[in-house]
């Protein structure tokens, strides 16, 4: 096949594209993870970059937090008609830059739409209260402002949905925003950029730069930036939010997980076992809310084990853009090896491979004929006896690899959870109502399914973790997301009737 001209992505400020200045600017590769090719470059900015797109947000903030409620949500309604329209695009571009399967990066863009639509309420969430004749003659109320320019930095495993976590609220209620997406799939926020400008949101209200440590420091210690919404990995997330409070921002850091699915005896085994195939090995496991060990109660282990062998022996792997392909590559070759490695170590550690992932037929050509020999493959794997302590069980692997661990009761099955520095999601299988709402109330985990293996919460709930997985207390969308994204002020109102004259140094109080 003919080799397409590689594309060259740079930031996107006040309405325009901006390459980084100067002679050698500081690139990344873009690759296509079915085929291990390199498909692009994108800019790193530096901090003239940053600075200049923060200006662009400032200059921006003076007249979209005085634009009209319904102005700005005619702009909303406007970028969630186009978004509907265009999204089979844009999950075509991500599954280009990522390698998740195309309906995968669909159902992405479905949960990000839906924070858009709970965004387009922003008149209704907006609301405060009022308080007629809280003392003689006086009224108090509440209102909530904007913050100003705001940063969001996100992490490739969802490169459209995590920053819609975001932007949407921060936007309809009077934000200025500049995005920081991963430099290993930074198209898709280009491609939104674009379509919020023609949905007609001002020039500098969404800006994007691109780029690594240098743009998310510039972001953290800038005067001007008023709040950081950051999703990554713990050690990045907990370093944004000691740096970004350490310059008075607001921070929300979503972090990693370690997500447990714990199967009671009583639980159905082919629901369970459906459920642990499709959220241990959707996305191919590069997903915050995947499942990575299965806690079997016993005497179910060796049983529930077998349904999911089963289950894996037939999902088929190969490149995103095929129709038919249920799971797709690791996002670089750097990140295969890294979660290979895992495999290996769970193998000397002395847990039991039960499917070897390195082992499994990949489809041999993606859609447009070219081979995925050099893609960045890893079938899906299954590791049990997994015991705390070996390192598949203590680190985030975050690739198709799941562990299932075998206990002898409820209580050692939620000990384990409890015990796990995450605390981002977890799940329980049962048919017992009286378990699953004991587990509901017992665990110190931020997000419960009840036979629900991924549950990231409706745009209407707030989603975030517990513990490493989350620092600071907002949790991202919901009525978290719009307490974020404002300031509350309380107003004393008194229109002045002559009875009220006089002078009184006492401290006020109700009458
Ligand atoms: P990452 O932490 O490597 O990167 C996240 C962002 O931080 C990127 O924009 C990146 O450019 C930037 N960054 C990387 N290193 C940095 C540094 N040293 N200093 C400052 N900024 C830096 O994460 P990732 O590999 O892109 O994404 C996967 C991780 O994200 C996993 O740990 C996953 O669990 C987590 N995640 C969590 C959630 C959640 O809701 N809790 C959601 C999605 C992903």
């Amino acid at each position: 096949m003919t080799k397409p001209a590689e594309k060259h992505v740079v930031h996107w400020i006040g309405g325009a594209p901006v390459p980084t200045a100067g002679a050698a600017p500081r690139r990344g590769d873009i690759y296509d993870p079915a085929t291990g090719r390199t498909t692009g470059q994108v800019d790193f900015a530096e901090v003239a970059e940053v600075d200049q797109a923060v200006a662009a947000a400032a200059a921006a903030f003076a007249e979209w937090r005085h634009t009209s409620l319904a102005r700005r949500t005619a702009v909303l309604f406007k970028f969630r008609e186009l978004f509907d329209a265009r999204k089979d695009e844009l999950a075509a571009l991500i599954v280009s830059e990522h390698g998740k399967v195309h309906s995968d990066a669909l159902g992405e863009l479905a949960r990000g739409q839906e924070v858009l639509e709970y965004a387009c309420g922003i008149p209704q969430l907006l609301k405060g209260g009022f308080t007629e004749q809280a003392s003689t003659g006086i009224d108090v109320y509440s209102i909530r402002q904007p913050l100003g320019p705001v940063a969001v930095i996100s992490p490739f495993n969802f490169p459209a949905m995590v920053p819609m976590w975001f932007f949407p609220i921060a936007i309809a209620a009077g934000n200025t925003v500049v995005l920081k997406p991963s430099e290993k799939d930074p198209s898709a926020a280009n491609f939104l950029a674009r379509l919020w400008q023609e949905a007609g949101l001002p020039d500098g209200v969404f800006n994007v730069v691109h780029g690594d440590k240098v743009a998310v420091d510039r972001l953290l210690e800038h005067p001007d930036i008023k709040s950081v919404s950051f999703v990554g990995s713990t050690p990045i997330a907990r370093y944004v939010y000691e740096t970004g409070t350490r310059y008075g921002k607001r921070v929300q850091a979503l972090g990693g997980a370690k997500n447990h699915m714990l199967v009671l005896p009583d639980a159905d085994l082919e629901l369970s076992a459906d459920a642990a195939v499709n959220a241990g090995f959707g996305a191919a496991g590069e997903r915050c809310m995947a499942v990575s060990v299965l806690v079997a109660v016993d005497p179910i282990g060796d049983e529930l084990v077998e349904r999911i062998k089963e289950r894996m022996a037939g999902l088929k792997v190969g490149p995103g853009c095929n129709g038919d392909s249920e799971m797709g590559p690791l996002v670089t070759g750097q990140h295969r090896d890294k979660v290979t490695a895992y495999v290996e170590s769970g193998l000397a550690d002395g847990a039991e491979l039960v499917v070897d992932g390195r082992k499994h037929l990949i489809t041999a050509e993606d859609a447009n004929g070219d081979s995925t020999a050099d893609g960045f493959w890893l079938g899906p794997t299954l590791f049990d006896h997994v015991k705390p302590g070996m390192s598949v069980y203590t680190d985030e692997i975050f690739g198709p690899v799941l562990s299932v661990v075998r206990v002898s009761s409820y209580e050692e099955g939620l000990a384990l959870i409890n015990a796990n520095p995450y605390g981002n999601g977890t799940a329980v299988f049962t048919n017992d109502g009286g378990a699953a709402r004991r587990f509901q109330h017992e665990v110190e985990v931020g997000m419960i399914g009840i036979n629900v293996p991924i549950p990231v919460p409706v745009a209407y709930y707030s989603f975030g973790g517990w513990k490493a997985s989350l620092f600071g207390d907002a949790h991202a969308y919901g009525a978290d997301g719009v307490q974020f994204f404002t300031r509350g002020k309380a107003v004393t109102q008194r229109w002045l009737d002559p009875s009220h004259g006089g002078i009184n140094l006492g401290f006020p109080t109700n009458s």
